[in-house]
């Protein structure tokens, strides 16, 4: 479904930001991004988004190679992606209701089916209550949700979440991330770049952990858990088991 070889890319001026990266992620798969701040996160969010190109290798998504993918096909793509930030990204001068149905107007759905739509997602994310809300009026975790409604009203076969929790209290994050974990539930594949080792550690999803723009831990290749801590902290003969799944 998605698949990166042998990925890098290099920016002019900042130089090399992702080094020969090669992994994928299967439909329906949770995956964890993680990985210090610069270790090349969202440069691979953006390859799975086309926002961007790799220098060298290539990445696939649902088919579309990004040396070959055109404007069209490329928009046609991202209607089935649905993509959060850690900033919401919502329009401050539309109720949620209507920043959740813009995102279906704008890709010329028939009238009809969006209302009915606008109001399942928002009663998936638990916000009905709060559909003629503006983003002002909402909490951290609330304005999240609607951003998640948002990015699920085109049924997308991949939420890309960059770090979805980063602006939200202890509690607002539980709560978004039980959210991402009902949707994944649900047969959607999760790609979430996250700081949040606490998250990584509470739960048994896969694991990526890049540094300095090289993928150094991949749970899947390792056939075991991430160790508690960090790949990169644990020392010889220290690793402990995971703890149980949380929550
Ligand atoms: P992360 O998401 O893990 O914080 P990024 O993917 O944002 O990391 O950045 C990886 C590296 O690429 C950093 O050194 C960053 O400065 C550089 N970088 C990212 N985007 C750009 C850009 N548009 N232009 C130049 N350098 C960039």
């Amino acid at each position: 479904m998605i698949r990166l070889h042998d990925v890098s890319k290099e920016y002019p001026r900042s130089g090399v930001a992702l080094s020969g990266v090669t992994f994928e992620v299967r439909k329906g798969e949770f995956v964890f991004l993680t990985g210090p701040s610069g270790s090349g996160k969202s440069t691979i969010l953006k390859f799975l988004y086309m926002d961007d190109k790799p220098t060298t290798g290539k990445v696939w998504v649902n088919g579309v190679g990004s040396d070959t993918a055109k404007g069209r096909e490329i928009s046609q793509l991202r209607r089935r992606i649905g993509i959060v930030f850690q900033d919401f990204r919502l329009l401050e001068d539309r109720t949620a209701e209507a920043n959740v149905r813009f995102a279906l107007e704008v890709t010329g759905a028939p009238k009809a089916s969006i209302r009915s739509k606008v109001s399942r997602v928002l009663t998936q994310v638990g916000l009905s209550s709060k559909a003629t809300s503006y983003p002002r009026e909402l909490s951290g975790g609330e304005q999240q949700r609607v951003a998640i409604a948002r990015a699920l009203i085109n049924d997308p076969f991949v939420l890309i979440a960059d770090e979805p929790t980063g602006n939200l209290d202890e509690r607002a994050t539980r709560g978004v991330f039980q959210l991402l974990r009902d949707v994944n539930a649900a047969g959607t594949a999760v790609v979430m770049a996250t700081h949040d080792l606490d998250l990584v550690r509470r739960s048994s999803y896969r694991t990526i952990e890049l540094n300095h723009g090289r993928l150094v831990f991949d749970s899947a290749e390792a056939g075991r858990p991430r160790p508690p801590g960090g790949f990169a902290e644990i020392e010889e003969g220290d690793e402990q088991p995971p703890e149980s799944a949380g929550y």
